[in-house]
């Protein structure tokens, strides 16, 4: 991690001025967010499949026509083909779920209205690989449902585009990346940076830079307090219940559930799983979190000790084989069997594919896999993330994130040559702090304010970064 810790050493970061006004201006954003005028300068692709934390709560395209979006001949309002979307004709109703959603992303619609003053991305060609929608203003190529190579194409078809050239990527995987250094190295030369969301793909960054092949400034999001904080802890928080809800219609009290990891994910699901009334346990390896577990009333037990009784088998882990076919074999009756951490690796679901076992399909994303002798667990959305799969995302959480990326982006394109160099940095501290001060204002928050004897004693700025990088909250 020496290159993340490394971001330390650059204090030569500055907020940019007309970001530190708009800390000021807080009493904005409880108004109604305007609408801007739209950007025509960035093009967009949708995010595979797998291993992001972030993605938006999809509405989905009721029309039956399996015709492929490639083979289909669609104009958007203005006239335009320069898109691939499975129907265009949706977009109406997208926006209507846009302007819904605004009022949930208050940082984001404040941090929008004053760069529409401001003009902080004047001149920037972003492509982006994430969930970005809009039907007249960025030419977008993504549908649900996307093959491997419906994917790359849609990449390609962003990348590639004659007379227009990217100078930003924003990324959400990796896959973007990759992309254009696989295929357009060239274009590097005019990129001015990297702005990436995804576990996956920061490690990626990360790897190139170790080899020396990144040859742009990156930013990683993933890492950010506030987006990580709401990614990993508060909306498993919630999206735990939901996720359980919605595909089994359960109740909580009274359950026996185990836990496995007790790091964000596992922590925002056992509290959530406690204030129901489901006796919780859990199961970690590393011996700090686990003395978490237990000063946060949990029993800690090995995964074999329980597996007979519970009613319930999360894993939170970021590992693999965490529930082996040895504990699904012990699992009682009607046991119900998810995943909240790394895409579909912590349960080997691979090991239930065996003739003896029947696999039924109850209702989508619910299978019931049956043995020999009547025993039948519930294996929720066949081992993958049990909230991406079955239940939406929190458009406050999504605000969190798009306004960390965004500021991500005015941070690398604004920079004065040399303050980044071709190395992966973390957001600033200061400008986490901001995104988290741009969501206060909901909550009626009143933030106390330091005096100047009081911050002379801690040492620091009155108007922060409040905490040094090594801080853990
Ligand atoms: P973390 O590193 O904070 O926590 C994981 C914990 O699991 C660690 O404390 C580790 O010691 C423990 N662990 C590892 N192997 C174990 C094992 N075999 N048995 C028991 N415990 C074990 O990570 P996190 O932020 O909690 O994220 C966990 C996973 O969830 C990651 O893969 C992350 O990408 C994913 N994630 C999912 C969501 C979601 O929305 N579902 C959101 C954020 C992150």
């Amino acid at each position: 991690m020496e290159n993340w810790d490394g971001n330390e050493g650059t204090s030569a970061f500055h907020m940019p001025e007309w970001m530190i006004q708009f800390a000021d201006q807080k009493q904005e954003f409880n108004k109604r967010p305007t609408k801007i005028g739209r950007r025509s300068l960035s093009r967009s692709i949708s995010q595979s499949s797998t291993d992001s934390y972030s993605s938006a709560a999809s509405y989905t395209d009721s029309s039956d026509d399996e015709t492929s979006p490639r083979d289909k001949q669609q104009k958007n309002s203005k006239g335009s083909s320069d898109f691939c979307v499975k129907n265009i004709k949706q977009a109406e109703f997208g926006r209507r779920e846009i302007e819904i959603a605004e009022q949930e992303m208050p940082a984001l619609m404040a941090l929008r209205k004053r760069a529409q003053g401001e003009k902080p991305l004047a001149g920037a060609k972003i492509v982006g690989c994430t969930h970005i929608t809009a039907q007249t203003a960025f030419p977008v190529f993504a549908w649900k449902g996307e093959s491997e190579d419906d994917f790359w194409w849609c990449i390609d078809r962003c990348v590639n585009v004659e007379g227009w050239q990217p100078n930003m990527i924003l990324d959400d995987g990796g896959d973007l990346t990759h992309w254009i250094y696989k295929k357009y190295p060239n274009m590097f030369k005019k990129i001015k940076g990297i702005v990436e969301e995804s576990v996956t793909g920061v490690h990626r960054l990360y790897q190139l830079s170790k080899a020396g092949k990144l040859c742009v400034p990156a930013m990683n999001v993933n890492d950010s307090v506030t987006k990580q904080k709401f990614d990993n802890l508060y909306c498993c928080r919630e999206s735990i219940l939901d996720g359980l809800k919605r595909t089994t219609d359960m109740m909580f009290g009274g359950k026996q559930v185990v836990v496995c990891g007790y790091g964000e994910v596992g922590k925002g699901c056992c509290a959530a799983l406690k204030a129901m009334g489901s006796i919780v346990y859990v199961t970690e390896i590393d011996p700090i979190c686990a003395l978490q577990a237990c000063m946060d009333g949990f029993r800690l037990v090995k995964l074999n000790e329980v597996i007979r009784q519970v009613d319930i088998v999360i894993t939170c882990t970021g590992n693999k084989n965490v529930v082996t076919r040895e504990h699904l074999d012990r699992m009682k009756n009607s046991c119900i069997v998810c995943n909240m951490g790394h895409s579909n690796t912590e349960i080997d679901v691979a090991s239930l594919r065996t003739p003896e076992l029947t696999w039924e399909r109850v209702r989508s994303q619910v299978d019931h896999v049956i043995w020999p002798d009547g025993k039948r667990i519930v294996l929720l959305a066949e081992g993958r993330l049990l909230n991406l799969s079955c239940s939406t995302v929190p458009t406050f959480v999504l605000s969190i994130t798009a306004t960390t990326q965004a500021l991500a982006l005015i941070e690398l394109y604004n920079a004065p040559e040399g303050r980044y160099k071709q190395d992966v940095y973390l957001l600033p501290k200061k400008m986490d702090e901001y995104v988290a001060s741009l969501h206060l204002p909901t909550f009626d928050a009143h933030l106390t304010e330091l005096t100047d004897e009081q911050a002379k004693y801690l040492g620091l700025n009155k108007n922060g970064p409040f905490k040094p990088n090594y801080y853990r909250y």
